[in-house]
């Protein structure tokens, strides 16, 4: 493969010319902005796993899709994590404004379709949403929200039954596995210990939980400090995790994103 074929493969926003996002949008209008956080992840996972996440999961869609992903949204908004060190939160209007702006960006230059990756579940979505009824709203660009917890739903109600994997968590064993697939080099399994929360009558933010629930109330740093002693920060069982799981979680939701760009084309 010579350079300019190498060249041309390129996804990545950042490493393309003008000239050559301008021929990529010829093929194809969708951009994947990918967003997650920089928070602690227990004694096992880095702060920056929610990120990178959604970095691996916007790079797999965008080979096979001609997708450009934008360079990652490193912070979200995580203020209950502030009570361990590392963790850089982002105020919700903070955010919603910077990823307006990026969008607005997009759009001027034509792309139509934004696929946000988000890799920080609940706590990132409320903020997302205003985002895409905003651009939406100025725009006649479609903006879609995607969150493994959501998109990946099926694949972790499997696990549940066949690896017993727990509701969501914290650096849980549905994350832990995530990255011994995406990362293995930066995940300390050794040092994974587990908590599992007890079972709470109203309140859930799993959307696999059958019960009735209260809508989303967000944790408390007070909440997080009472587990720095006991799990690291973490909520969940990581021990249970497994590359393979990760292997079939990452491949899982890596299809149903194409399968919602696809029906975005349309
Ligand atoms: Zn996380």
């Amino acid at each position: 493969m010579n350079e300019t074929e190498k060249r041309a493969k390129e996804f990545r926003l950042q490493n393309m010319t003008w000239s050559e996002v301008e021929e990529t949008l010829q093929k194809c209008d969708v951009a994947i902005v990918p967003i997650g956080s920089l928070e602690q992840h227990g004694w096992h996972l880095p702060e920056g796993t929610d990120t990178m996440v959604a970095i691996k999961l916007a790079e797999d869609v965008a080979k096979k899709t001609g997708a450009v992903v934008v360079p990652p949204i490193w912070f979200g908004w995580s203020p209950h994590h502030m009570a361990l060190p590392g963790t850089i939160s982002i105020r919700p209007d903070v955010l919603v404004e910077l990823v307006s702006d990026v969008c607005r960006s997009l759009v001027h230059h034509g792309f139509k379709k934004i696929v946000i990756i988000n890799g920080h579940r609940i706590v990132n979505i409320p903020w997302l949403q205003l985002v895409a009824d905003r651009i939406q709203e100025e725009t006649e660009a479609r903006i879609v929200i995607v969150d493994p917890a959501y998109i990946g739903k099926k694949i972790d109600e499997k696990l549940a039954k066949t690896l017993d994997f727990g509701m969501i968590g914290h650096a849980d064993e549905l994350e832990t596995s995530h990255m011994l697939f995406i990362h293995p080099e930066l995940v300390e399994m050794k040092k994974a210990k587990g908590h599992k929360p007890q079972k709470r009558k109203l309140y859930f933010i799993d959307p696999r939980a059958a019960e009735d629930t209260l809508v989303y109330v967000p944790s408390r740093k007070a909440e997080v400090e009472k587990l720095k002693d006991v799990s690291g920060g973490c909520t969940g069982e990581p021990e249970k995790a497994t590359a393979e799981a990760g292997k079939e979680i990452h491949n899982y939701i890596v299809d149903n994103i194409i399968k919602a760009i696809e029906d975005l084309k349309k």
